[in-house]
């Protein structure tokens, strides 16, 4: 080889080490929560808006947010009458989804046509999702609008109910408006959770009168300037138990109530959800241990969810203490620490530790309750 196309090769080298350097990574991160059986756990987020409404975004970006955020869908849902760039954009209420959707398209990520139907309290804002034209919406009266969503399909649910915006003490208050939606059939399902809000007393609603619970960004600057990734500690999520990773699939779900909501480190949803997630995740790995005498032996408890599950439990026993808190890191294996009480005890026992999940919120004042069945031999040290 010649000292001229070694000088090349060297120079060449140089030049893609600097172009790797200086790019950002177009990486995905993914969510760790698990399947439940019979289902697929869908991240979504059904609140997204873009330079078509009030939002800072092209739509294009929002599909790459969510797919580098590590969702598996997005609803486009700008506002149908509030429209603040209209000087700089046409109003085109059909346009931020098809932009988004081309870009979802080539990631793989699922972009659905939402709209937001925003009035003054009662009755709020709506987003309505799966709907086949967003112009149709474009009316003076609410009662049309939603009347029209609904006829074509459309899921609707009602958005932020306690947003400091219309309820100045962040209290959800449900007014005759919502009965008589509830009552024609055009009320599917509510936000318990906008951006980093959590509304309990809607948590309660959607229990007591059947609803689907959703927990949405309601999004409308860049991703990237309000949360690192979207994991359980950074963008709400709806998620979703669909048959198939399809819209039709999720608007299947959606209507029959299966989704749980994930926000700041917390899961929101029925039981039937939450707990085969948290079976799904956590295997013990070691359920039969040896304790001789006051020593300690260590159960280890392994996670493979992106959750940090907080457990808290006030059972304790005659033969042995256990933690009264612990926290199972997400990704982790964690040791419980049992340590024996007696110099001399020699005998077999399985104990069932009782633990409530204080982050898994099955309504708004009672976390999951879960149980690790333990055999414990005891000898003499
Ligand atoms: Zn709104
Ligand atoms: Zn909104």
């Amino acid at each position: 080889m010649t000292k001229r196309v070694l000088l090349l090769f060297a120079a060449v080298a140089t030049f893609a080490m600097g172009v790797s350097q200086g790019q950002v990574t177009r990486a995905r991160s993914p969510i760790r929560i698990p399947d439940i059986p019979g289902y697929r756990t869908l991240k979504c987020d059904f609140h997204v808006h873009t330079v078509f409404s009030d939002g800072n975004v092209w739509p294009q970006i929002r599909a790459e947010e969510a797919w580098r955020q590590g969702l598996d869908a997005i609803a486009i849902t700008d506002h149908i009458e509030y429209q603040p760039h209209k000087d700089d954009l046409p109003i085109n209420h059909e346009r931020s989804f098809e932009i988004a959707k081309i870009h979802g398209d080539d990631l793989g990520v699922l972009v659905l046509k939402g709209s937001e139907v925003t009035r003054k309290m009662p009755p709020g804002h709506f987003n309505a999702v799966f709907l086949k034209s967003s112009r149709v919406l474009d009316v003076e009266d609410w009662r049309d609008a939603l009347r029209l969503a609904a006829g074509q399909g459309a899921f609707i649910f009602w958005n932020h109910p306690g947003w400091t915006g219309q309820q100045p003490d962040g209290i959800s208050r449900w007014y005759p408006e919502h009965t008589e939606l509830l009552e024609k059939g055009q009320l599917h399902g509510i936000e318990v959770v906008n951006g980093q809000d959590y509304y309990p007393e809607v948590h309660r609603w959607c229990l007591e009168k059947n609803l689907t619970m959703l927990g949405n960004s309601d999004i409308h600057d860049p991703a990237g300037l309000v949360w690192e990734t979207g994991t359980v500690g950074g963008r709400p999520l709806t998620l979703v138990f669909a048959t198939d990773r399809t819209p039709e699939a999720i608007r299947e779900a959606l209507f029959a109530r299966r989704t749980a909501v994930a926000v700041n480190g917390m899961l929101i949803g029925r039981k039937e959800y939450l707990e085969p997630i948290f079976k799904g995740s956590i295997e013990v790995l070691n359920p039969s241990v040896t304790v001789r005498g006051k020593r300690s032996a260590f159960v280890q408890i392994s996670n493979v969810s992106d959750i940090d599950y907080d457990l808290s439990g006030e059972e304790q026993f005659e033969e042995v203490s256990v933690p009264s808190r612990l926290v199972l890191k997400g990704g982790k294996t964690v040791l419980l620490q049992l340590q024996g009480k007696s110099e001399t005890l020699d005998m077999k026992k399985t104990f069932d530790l009782r633990y409530v999940v204080t982050n898994l919120k099955i309504t708004p004042d009672a976390g999951l309750e879960v149980t690790f069945p333990v055999s414990v031999t005891f000898a003499p040290e």
